[in-house]
């Protein structure tokens, strides 16, 4: 008994110290793209999907009676744009109920831990991300060479390739799309308005990360097989709408000025999508051809 009563006395020193040095150590780079603390007017997408991120940095609201689901973040310091966002668009940060991201950097779950805190709400996420989030992505393959780059996130519920996520009549199912990280993913829904039903992919572009050869990443020894995987999948998907992590990636700001009245035809863009996968697979070769 008394050896197990110093065990746990241990253990919660060790958690304390951990959360401590976790506490102590966050590091944002800086000098990241203002775009991407750029605020940016919240706007109705398609349904009960909405625009809640910064001009650049996506972040996605989707509000059912049953409480709403936030999807990314952006920077820590952003925080409190969504929150603003939210309430802009007549919707409260406290009926969050869920939490996803497509990719566990920093630029997309900087204010995940905060944004958890304030609002109770579960974290979930992909199996190969649920590692980075919990260390503040000091374990990230490229990014963790920063160390904790954002505040660690406890991850509520696993998710893997074809899982959905429910509340309410509300479904999504998460798409694994690893590669830019572990366990990058994306998601399809069903929305409705007041016409029809629009299949919408929120997807995360498998952009390549590291300067270094594929080959010489020993922590990541699938990372060639899981791009290659991921493009194949990429190209398979068909859906009405589709968005991104990052709003230059889906060309938000060509399709979409602030005072545009609602139409979510102009997310309506097949072309656009292949056109960006296209163009991400010759990068995907043109790295696997480096010498
Ligand atoms: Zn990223």
């Amino acid at each position: 008994m008394i050896k197990n009563t110093f065990t746990i006395a241990m253990l919660a020193i060790t958690c304390l110290i951990g959360h401590y040095a976790f506490a102590q150590k966050v590091n944002e780079p800086q000098n990241t793209n203002a775009q991407w603390s750029q605020p940016y007017p919240p706007f109705r997408i398609v349904g009960n999907l909405y625009y809640v991120g910064t001009y650049d940095l996506a972040c996605y609201l989707i509000v059912t009676p049953n409480g709403n689901i936030l999807i990314n973040t952006g920077l820590a310091a952003s925080a409190s744009m969504i929150k603003e966002n939210i309430e802009a668009l007549g919707f409260k940060l406290s009926d969050t109920k869920i939490l996803l991201t497509t990719q566990a950097h920093y630029d997309h779950v900087g204010a995940m831990a905060a944004i958890k805190k304030q609002t109770g709400a579960k974290m979930m996420a992909d199996e190969k991300d649920a590692g980075v989030l919990t260390d503040g992505g000091s374990s990230d393959y490229e990014l963790g060479k920063n160390g904790s780059t954002y505040e660690p996130v406890n991850v509520d519920r696993l998710l893997r390739n074809g899982d959905t996520i429910t509340i309410g009549a509300m479904r999504l199912v998460m798409l694994h799309h690893p590669g830019h990280t572990k366990g990058s993913c994306s998601f399809l829904l069903d929305v409705n308005d007041e016409h029809k039903t629009y299949k919408v992919l929120i997807v995360n572009m498998p952009t390549i990360v590291t300067d270094k050869k594929f080959a010489d990443i020993p922590s990541y020894p699938d990372i060639a097989k899981d791009y290659a995987y991921t493009l194949d999948a990429m190209k398979k998907l068909s859906f009405d709408i589709w968005l991104s992590s990052h709003a230059s990636q889906f060309g938000l700001h060509a399709k979409h000025k602030p005072d545009d009245a609602y139409n979510p035809q102009v997310f309506v863009d097949r072309k656009g999508y292949d056109k960006s996968v296209e163009d991400l697979e010759a990068q995907y070769r043109k790295k696997m051809e480096e010498k």
